[in-house]
């Protein structure tokens, strides 16, 4: 198969491991720098085109899209969508993880397990949104955020109004949380590969943290998950639409808590702390369901 990793760098861990996955399995591989893609997206023969040449003959892509450029990598992705290419997670679930109050609003619905939480527009009735999760102590979020970059833990009501009304003030949107203390500064990482979760890490914050991302100074063990906390994320999966994602979950009183659903979840810490081959994984996964999308293609018109 020829394999398309889209991936604005080809010196990361994963782009890196899956490149390697990709070519030990027989396959032709190339990461393409999907900001350097252009399109034309109005012919009836959808192409695009990479540094001055269209790019033709992929069977599969695996998006590697960055959070800041969601908008710009959805639409490439789903420009090989629309030139028959398999893609392994879709450009519309891409863009649903990407939105947090949206794929807390989607699973919420499903009835899915997640910390109580409150979205508002206007500072004026601050105290009751606080109230409503429960009161103080609070985690205050940037819609906007991803590594935990603008997750505040308030301790204290007054705490947490100083920080809704500066970010409030600065126009930035935000999600008001119920702090989930019996988590004790650790997540659970399981990785979903077509609704199966085939990995899972613990995530603990650095000494006097409470965010365990890896990227804030975290560490990470392999873990034992529940029956339930399988069910969950796999759930959770199912809902946003993705067949290869990261969901992150807290281990509370109540059970298992979503608290983010990730469509380019790093192989780096994952691989590490469970010494399993992902990015082989997600090759397979890509092979396998491009041979039935190809299938079912032909007989559809045969
Ligand atoms: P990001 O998308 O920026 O990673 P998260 O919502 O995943 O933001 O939060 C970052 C970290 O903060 C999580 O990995 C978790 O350790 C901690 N955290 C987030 N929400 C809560 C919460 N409601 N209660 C306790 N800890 C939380």
């Amino acid at each position: 198969m020829k394999i398309g990793i889209l991936s604005r760098n080809p010196k990361l861990y994963s782009t890196q491991r899956l490149m390697d996955a990709a070519s030990k399995r027989g396959h032709e591989v190339h990461v393409v720098d999907f900001l350097r893609c252009y399109m034309d997206i109005t012919s009836k023969n959808p192409q695009m085109f990479y540094k001055g040449e269209p790019l033709q003959g992929f069977d599969a892509v695996i998006p590697r899209i960055g959070a800041s450029v969601t908008f710009y990598g959805a639409a490439v992705v789903r420009q090989f969508e629309m030139m028959g290419v398999f893609s392994v997670n879709e450009s519309v679930a891409i863009t649903r993880s990407r939105d947090k109050l949206r794929c807390l609003q989607l699973l919420a619905r499903r009835g899915v397990g997640l910390p109580t939480t409150g979205f508002a527009h206007e500072t004026t009735d601050v105290q009751e949104l606080i109230r409503k999760v429960g009161g103080a102590p609070v985690v205050i979020k940037l819609l906007e955020g991803t590594q935990g970059i603008g997750v505040v833990l308030a301790e204290t009501v007054t705490a947490a109004e100083s920080v809704i009304e500066a970010f409030m003030g600065l126009k930035a949107d935000i999600l008001v949380q119920e702090y989930i203390s019996e988590a004790q500064g650790s997540d659970i990482r399981c990785f979903v590969i077509n609704g199966k979760v085939i990995a899972a890490m613990r995530r603990r914050a650095r000494a006097g943290g409470f965010r365990s991302n890896l990227h804030r100074g975290g560490s990470a063990e392999l873990v034992k998950i529940t029956a339930e906390e399988r069910a969950t994320a796999a759930k959770a999966a199912r809902v946003i639409g993705l067949n290869v994602c990261g969901v992150d979950l807290l281990r509370s009183r109540r059970g298992p808590l979503v608290i983010e659903v990730n469509s380019s979840p790093g192989l780096e810490g994952i691989e590490g702390a469970t010494g399993k081959d992902v990015a082989s994984l997600i090759v397979e996964f890509a092979e396998r369901k491009t041979v039935e999308t190809a299938s079912t293609r032909t007989r559809g018109t045969g």
